[in-house]
């Protein structure tokens, strides 16, 4: 029998060292699924999801960075709800990255991310990340050129790091629509239950579209690697975003070949046969 949704992430995987022609991305892709089947797919991979998190955990030699970026209202945390749904949160940390502090400022660009990098055996969720650096910080013009552009070569030395010391790091971008956004930003000008979400920055950074879609092409191309890919997720349906997204989580899990637990066999015997009242 065929594996349901098998191959998802390869689907929209981009290959390292590729142009992904953002343009030319359909947004709206269902990637051939019907919702009732992208949500079956969801709950099959929430559960093997956390069926593998016990062996990261038990392993504790290996360790996952999932990171989200894409433009605002692009589904960035709904997608970690997604996948927190399916993990413990002993084991899932999840952080958001805003505007630098004036701490944050002071140091290299790195500084703030490599302190929420997971220990082994555990996981690390970014809403956003070290690519805000080449990405806001080059249409908004926040520090030159000669500043932004190295950082392209920093960041693949920093993941690889990260990979040779059993840190894998799987990006993905989030890609909505103009008008899918307009829609989700306009519910969060007007909603009172969706309002805390509006920011005045949004629609000026929706301004900037095309700039940000060249932004992202070049850091997809400049940062794609072997170890570390990018993965370009159509996200105007949240079903097919859910899906994409947890299939290539589990994927990246299950590359890692983890360690399999192996409970000693006279251990549930010997439990079974304690005297009782013990
Ligand atoms: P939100 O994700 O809606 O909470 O917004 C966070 C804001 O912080 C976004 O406008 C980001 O572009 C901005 N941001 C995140 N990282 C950086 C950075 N390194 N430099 C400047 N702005 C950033
Ligand atoms: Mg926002």
């Amino acid at each position: 029998m065929r594996r349901m949704g098998h191959g998802l992430h390869r689907r929209v995987r981009i290959e390292p060292g590729k142009r992904a022609d953002l343009a030319k991305i359909d947004a709206d892709d269902t990637l051939g699924l019907e919702r009732d089947e992208a949500e079956e797919l969801v709950r099959e991979r929430q559960e093997r999801l956390e069926v593998l998190q016990g062996y990261l955990k038990w392993g504790a030699a290996q360790a996952l960075v999932v990171l989200f970026q894409g433009m605002d209202a692009g589904g960035k945390d709904g997608a970690v709800r997604q996948l927190v749904a399916g993990l413990n949160p002993m084991i899932v940390n999840f952080v958001a990255f805003g505007k630098p502090t004036k701490e944050e400022l002071a140091h290299d660009f790195l500084w703030r991310i490599r302190r929420e990098v997971p220990e082994r055996g555990e996981i690390s969720l970014f809403n956003r990340s070290h690519y805000e650096d080449v990405l806001v910080v080059r249409v908004d013009e926040l520090v030159p050129e000669p500043v932004w552009r190295p950082r392209f070569e920093v960041i693949n030395t920093f993941e690889a790091e990260l990979a040779r010391q059993g840190t894998t790091v799987v990006k993905f971008m989030l890609h909505v629509s103009r008008d899918e956004q307009l829609e989700r930003l306009a519910e969060r000008a007007t909603l009172p239950e969706k309002h805390w979400k509006h920011s005045a920055d949004d629609m000026r950074k929706r301004g900037q579209w095309d700039a940000y879609m060249e932004a992202y092409e070049e850091a997809i191309k400049r940062t794609g690697t072997e170890v570390s890919p990018w993965y370009v997720v159509p996200a105007d349906r949240k079903w097919v975003r859910n899906a994409v997204v947890l299939d290539t989580v589990v994927h990246t899990l299950e590359e890692m070949r983890l360690p399999t637990p192996t409970p000693p066999e006279d251990a549930a015997e010997e439990l079974l046969n304690r005297p009782a009242g013990d």
